[in-house]
């Protein structure tokens, strides 16, 4: 069955040069992603079976393959729209607002979700999260695509740090690509979550 779908880009993938070369993007989204939208789809076939057949013996791994392959499909699709040929700079309005109250400053957040990203003991994501609970922005250091989350809150902007984001332009060099990504945000749409992600504030009053 197929629930999930690998969606099309707003963008060419040379659109993004140089900031991000045309060869990364084309295997990432076209297999990298593809490969977790796959994933999430056949492990929903395999859970099925499982409630058809009522053998659980595989549903701890069948449980993990779906958070690692669903969240893999969440990030990356929100990855592409958080990036854009026109980014780059810094947020203004509701947006730089909530940074402000939550980190004090821009240039707080910005260092905070930087050493976040540099600092991932193997591969995983920086995240700019809400967190509905205290109705405020939090940092987060994501492990794979779904360790080290905290319940509920709601990713606005990911940095994907695992080496297939950056490996073939920046080699060991994390931090040109860290660089490289703050050129490419796309402020509007991580404004557009913030003002969608408020709306779940009531489901946890
Ligand atoms: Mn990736």
């Amino acid at each position: 069955m197929t629930i999930y779908t690998l969606p099309k880009l707003d963008y060419d993938y040379k659109d993004l040069e140089p900031n991000l070369s045309s060869e990364i993007l084309e295997l990432h989204h076209g297999k990298h992603h593809a490969a977790y939208v796959d994933g999430a789809n056949k492990t929903l076939d395999n859970l099925a079976e499982a409630r058809e057949s009522g053998d659980y013996g595989a549903l701890n791994k069948l449980e993990k393959d779906l958070a690692f392959h669903l969240s893999g499909h969440v990030l990356h699709s929100m990855l592409w729209k958080n990036m854009s040929p026109n980014g780059g700079g810094e947020p203004d309005g509701k947006l730089a607002a909530a940074i402000k109250e939550s980190f004090s400053s821009f240039d707080a957040m910005q260092s905070q979700m930087s050493a976040a990203a540099m600092g991932i003991q193997g591969s995983g994501w920086a995240s700019l999260a809400w967190d509905p609970l205290s109705g405020s922005l939090v940092v987060q250091q994501i492990y794979d695509h779904q360790g080290n989350v905290g319940s509920a809150t709601i990713p606005l902007l990911v940095l994907d740090m695992w080496e297939h984001a950056f490996y073939l332009q920046y080699r060991n060099v994390k931090a040109k690509w860290v660089d490289a990504f703050w050129n490419l945000v796309n402020w509007d749409d991580v404004e557009k979550r913030l003002a969608g992600a408020r709306k779940t504030d009531l489901v946890l009053d």
